[in-house]
């Protein structure tokens, strides 16, 4: 086989989209998938607003706009059943936000098959075992292809975006576990829902929280995560279902609704990777680490840190050079764009399982729909998270949690 100019290993949203955005330039690029698509992935099923713009430069916006039969209008949350509140996605340059809200079965297809309709060469059933290197860098790929038959395939660079199981996590011991303490997801689409649900719905109540998005006119996606300790010697979709429909909320949204299919699951959420020490490689999406999947925005992140490794990479094929010394530019621009969404998400994290300041500083936002429309655009990441972060609005946050200060008088929708 010829040398390709990228190998992409995996085809979900960070690889097909660096895929796509490479072939868009003009590379000769290979995209490799174990699996074979359409393939499912756990996931919350919604889409940050920010994800648009990437989406229509890589083409697909409009065929997932077709695809996707609601749109969501922002976020609602509730804590421990007591307080709460729903916020809308706030305008952006006076145009109203919303964001897709579609099951991963489509959403990744749409991806995979663009990447076909652009040229990339791709590889269903490809199992990527190993990285091949020459000269200390990253050369290429070996695996086994769908009849189990050896391969070997060169090219100038490889982008790893095989999430969070990464080939290179395993082969250069990149992945650290993260602080906080490891979770186990639980998912399952449910139809039969009475009504129409027009924002992504997080409920905070033991045991974990939950994310519920409607995918579909009466068929939604709810997101349990919980402590894997709760789970253990249980029935695991018999805990999920029993869970989901204990909190009076999200049982009054359901009514009759029932799951349409077996719960799956996923374990180990959070984990933490080093940047590669050789040239020759890039990670993407998941494969650069994962915090939690509560601000839900995976996908966002994921199509983002395609578009920065493309960038990158058309400069170092300009240059001729793939050492560690180019590529680093992408490591270093992911990481400081990323760090506030980072440091935003261990905070709701910190918030999340303390009952107590959980409830305030749920108070606090449905008082202050300034500061809930801030955080639920930030969320959509389309807000610099800057604006959160800054001293000012945790001041706010906490003034507020800790009933110090007034900070605003008109209340936000409530459910
Ligand atoms: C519980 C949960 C809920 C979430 N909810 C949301 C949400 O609501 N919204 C959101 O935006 N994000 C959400 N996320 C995050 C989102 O799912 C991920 O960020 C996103 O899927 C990452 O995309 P990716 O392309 O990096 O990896 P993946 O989507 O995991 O794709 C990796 C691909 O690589 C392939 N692969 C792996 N290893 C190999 C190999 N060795 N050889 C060949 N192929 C390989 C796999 O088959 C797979 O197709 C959630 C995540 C979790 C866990």
């Amino acid at each position: 086989m010829n040398p390709f100019d990228v190998i992409v290993v995996g085809g979900g949203p960070a690889g097909s989209a660096s895929a796509i955005f490479l072939a868009l330039k003009g590379y000769r690029v290979a995209l490799l998938d174990r699996a074979k698509f359409p393939r499912d992935k756990v996931c919350g099923e919604f889409i940050s607003p920010g994800a648009d713009p990437i989406l229509a430069e890589l083409g697909v916006l409009d065929s997932m706009e077709s695809a996707c039969e609601t749109r969501l209008q922002g976020v609602a949350v509730s804590a421990y059943e007591k307080e709460g509140f729903c916020a809308d996605y706030p305008p952006l340059s006076g145009r109203s936000m919303t964001s897709l809200s579609l099951q991963r079965t489509i959403f990744d297809s749409i991806l995979w098959n663009r990447a076909g309709e652009v040229g990339v060469e791709r590889f269903e059933g490809f199992q990527v075992a190993d990285l091949v290197f020459e000269d200390g860098r990253v050369a290429g790929v070996s695996g086994w292809d769908v009849s189990r038959v050896a391969f070997n395939m060169r090219a100038q660079v490889v982008i790893d975006a095989g999430g969070r199981n990464a080939v290179s996590l395993r082969r250069l011991g990149l992945k650290k576990s993260a602080k906080t303490t490891g979770r186990l997801a639980l998912a399952a689409h449910w139809e039969g829902v009475p009504e129409h649900i027009s924002h992504c719905h997080m409920h905070i109540s033991p045991p974990g929280y939950t994310g519920l998005a409607e995918v579909a006119p009466g068929k939604v996606n709810i997101v349990l995560v919980v402590r894997p300790q709760d789970v253990r010697n249980r029935d695991l979709h018999e805990f999920y279902k029993t869970s989901v429909l204990r909190n009076p909320l999200r049982a009054g949204l359901l009514g009759t609704a029932r799951p349409c299919e077996k719960v799956r699951s996923v374990d180990s959420l959070a984990f933490a990777v080093r940047p590669p020490s050789c040239g020759g490689l890039l990670l993407v999406g998941d494969a650069t680490g994962f915090i939690d999947p509560f601000t839900g925005e995976g996908i966002y992140l994921s199509l983002r840190s395609a578009q920065l490794a493309c960038e990158t990479l058309t400069k170092a094929f300009a240059l001729g050079d793939f050492s560690l010394a180019v590529l680093d530019e992408y490591e270093r621009r992911r990481r400081k764009e990323n760090e506030k969404k980072y440091k935003l998400s261990r905070l709701l994290q910190g918030i999340l399982y303390r009952p107590s300041l959980c409830k305030k500083v749920t108070r606090v936002l449905s008082q202050n729909p300034d500061l809930s429309a801030r955080l639920v655009g930030v969320i959509g990441d389309y807000i610099d998270p800057e604006e959160l972060v800054s001293s000012r609005f945790l001041w706010d946050l906490m003034l507020g949690a800790l009933g110090k200060r007034q900070t605003g008088s008109e209340k936000n929708k409530t459910f």
